[in-house]
């Protein structure tokens, strides 16, 4: 649905935010997962339009079935687009209401009526009914991320970008957030960039890792876990030898658990005595990308 080629950008002082990343995204939630600086929001920014890319092609299947060519058929893609960015700031002495409605109106809804079963339907839908009367500025972290979603959702898109969504809410609030994409994407392509990486277990069938403007891995969250199966190990450690473990093996990750470190070790072998195998989850495949990475750049 969304093919992206060899996507280049560097900026002005030299950082190459976006090093050749090639991506094929189709219907449904695609979860682009990266630790900070990674490139996901430039990633996002350029395919919603808001900036340049030095080189490469990202391909839209418009509503009729034709491309779009996303770099430089700006304004039919606008039209098929909705983003809600990182820092998505509200008005907030206005209702919830009344901003949709504004939002609306700049999406081109000039039918009053027809404007009007919009906005009341994505309030529903958003679960912010009850409180559309309510100024912007009371709402929660969630009530606002999700008056978000309405505004993206305006003009029936067919691609949504949510830059960073789930930073700053609770889990529950972080729950119903998530829940409300994977309604969404069930019709139109969803692209969900985060750190966190539940937020792409728990409901993204197709993802990317990336860092450093490259695409680490790509594909359904299963196969990748699958992949590393039988090569991940565990061990309790003690916190003075933790950076001897560190120097001799790829640690990917250390948890306290009751005050003692745990280690996640990867290797094709058991390392040693006391290491145990672990069933892998999606962390663990994040972890070994970027070590591995970090490894072949070094
Ligand atoms: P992410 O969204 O994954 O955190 P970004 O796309 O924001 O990553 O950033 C990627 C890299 O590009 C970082 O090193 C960041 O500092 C740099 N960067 C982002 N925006 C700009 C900009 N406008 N000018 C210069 N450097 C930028």
């Amino acid at each position: 649905m969304l093919t992206i080629r060899d996507l280049t950008k560097t900026y002005a002082n030299g950082v190459r935010a976006l090093d050749g990343i090639s991506l094929d995204i189709p219907r449904g939630m695609f979860g682009l997962l990266g630790p900070n600086g990674a490139g996901k929001s430039s990633l996002m920014r350029t395919l919603a339009t808001l900036q340049e890319a030095d080189a490469g092609s990202a391909t839209l299947e418009g509503a009729d079935g034709r491309p779009i060519d996303v770099l430089r058929d700006k304004d039919t893609v606008r039209r098929q687009l909705g983003y809600l960015p990182q820092d998505f700031g509200v008005y907030p002495k206005v209702s919830a209401e009344d901003l949709l409605e504004h939002f609306a109106v700049l999406k081109g809804l000039t039918q009053r009526k027809q404007r009007r079963e919009v906005v009341d339907g994505l309030l529903h839908q958003v679960n912010l009914w009850a409180a559309r009367k309510q100024k912007l500025g009371t709402f929660s972290g969630g009530m606002r991320q999700r008056f978000g979603i309405a505004q993206a959702l305006l003009g029936d898109p067919r691609l949504v970008i949510v830059d960073e969504p789930t930073a700053g809410l609770d889990p529950e609030e972080r729950n119903r957030f998530l829940n409300l994409l994977a309604e969404i994407g069930e019709n139109v392509a969803v692209i969900l960039s985060t750190h966190i990486v539940e937020d792409v277990t728990d409901l993204c069938p197709t993802m990317a890792i990336v860092n450093k403007g490259k695409v680490l891995l790509t594909g359904e969250p299963n196969a990748a876990i699958a992949a590393v199966a039988n090569q991940v190990w565990r061990k309790q450690v003690t916190k003075a030898s933790l950076a001897s473990y560190e120097t001799r093996y790829i640690v990917l990750s250390t948890r306290l658990v009751a005050g003692q470190p745990v280690i996640h070790v990867f290797s094709q072998d058991r390392p040693e005595e006391g290491f145990e195998p672990v069933a892998p989850d999606l962390e663990d495949v994040y972890f070994e990308r970027l070590r591995h990475h970090s490894r072949v750049a070094a």
